[in-house]
C-alpha cells in the first residue's frame, strides 16, 4: 500500500499542471495572483509588452481610480499596502463653476474613498 501511495504522489508531483491565464489586465493579474496563493502554479500570457518594462511618458496617461472594492481584491493577495502606499486619495471631484465658485462632491463614504494610481508608480 505504501509503495502505491509513494509512487501515485510521485507520479502526481511529476505531472504537476500548470495553469494559464490568457490575459495580464486587471483580471487575469488577480485571478493568477489568487491561483498562485493557493498552490498552483500559473503562466500568464499577455500579448502586450510587459507593464514592468514598459517606459511609460508621463503626462501621457491618466491615473487609474482604484474603487474600494479593487482594495479588497488587492487585499485578499496580499497587495492592498503595497500598492495603496504609492497613490493619492480620492475624497471628493472639485466643481469649478463658470463664476469661480468651486464645490466639492464627495466620492464615497468615509473610507471608502477611491485611490489615484500614477501608471509609472505601479511597474
Ligand atoms: C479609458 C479607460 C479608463 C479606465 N479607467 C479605469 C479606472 O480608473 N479604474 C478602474 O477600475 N477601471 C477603469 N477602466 C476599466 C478597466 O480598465 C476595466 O474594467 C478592466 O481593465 C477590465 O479588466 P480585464 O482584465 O477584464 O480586461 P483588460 O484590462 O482589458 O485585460 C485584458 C488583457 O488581455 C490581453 N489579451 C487579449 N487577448 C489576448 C490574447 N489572445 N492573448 C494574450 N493576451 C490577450 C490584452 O492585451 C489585455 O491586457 C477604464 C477603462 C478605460 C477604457
Amino acid at each position: 500500500m505504501d509503495s502505491v501511495s509513494t509512487h501515485t504522489h510521485e507520479s502526481s508531483r511529476s505531472e504537476r499542471k500548470v495553469i494559464a491565464v490568457v490575459g495580464g489586465g486587471l483580471v487575469g493579474s488577480l485571478i493568477a495572483c489568487f491561483l498562485a496563493k493557493r498552490g498552483f502554479d500559473v503562466a500568464v500570457y499577455e500579448s502586450r509588452e510587459d507593464i514592468r518594462q514598459a517606459k511609460v511618458v508621463k503626462g501621457r496617461s491618466i491615473n487609474l481610480a482604484l474603487s474600494h472594492r479593487g482594495r479588497q481584491a488587492l487585499k485578499h493577495v496580499g497587495m492592498e499596502d503595497k500598492i495603496v502606499s504609492k497613490g493619492i486619495p480620492m475624497h471628493a471631484r472639485m466643481i469649478h463653476n463658470l463664476n469661480g465658485k468651486r464645490s466639492p462632491y464627495p466620492m464615497a463614504k468615509r473610507d471608502r474613498f477611491r485611490n489615484a494610481q500614477s501608471h509609472d508608480r505601479l511597474q
